[in-house]
């Protein structure tokens, strides 16, 4: 796990290179770095809520008890939709 820092710059056009891969080569990269946005997976899974299912993961506990999550697809949890209400 490295805790390198990233410039945040906000205002400036996001860096693809952190949006993509949620890394930043660059050692004085002019873009801008959100902390809080996890890299774009290819292959992420979402419920019909547009939330992502990381079956390896516990339980979003915002989701499972109310069956939403603010934290959308940066969300760490999952949010498989078996155990809650359907639309
Ligand atoms: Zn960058
Ligand atoms: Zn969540």
């Amino acid at each position: 796990m490295s805790d390198k820092k990233m410039p945040t710059r906000p205002g400036i056009p996001e860096c693809s290179n952190y949006l993509l891969t949620g890394n930043c080569d660059l050692k004085e990269c002019k873009y801008h770095h959100p902390m809080n946005t996890t890299p774009i997976e290819s292959g992420l899974a979402l419920n019909n809520k547009g939330l992502p299912l990381r079956p390896n993961q516990t339980v979003c506990p915002n989701f499972s008890r109310f069956g939403l999550c603010k934290s959308g697809q940066a969300c760490k949890f999952d949010h498989s939709s078996s155990s809650g209400s359907k639309l």
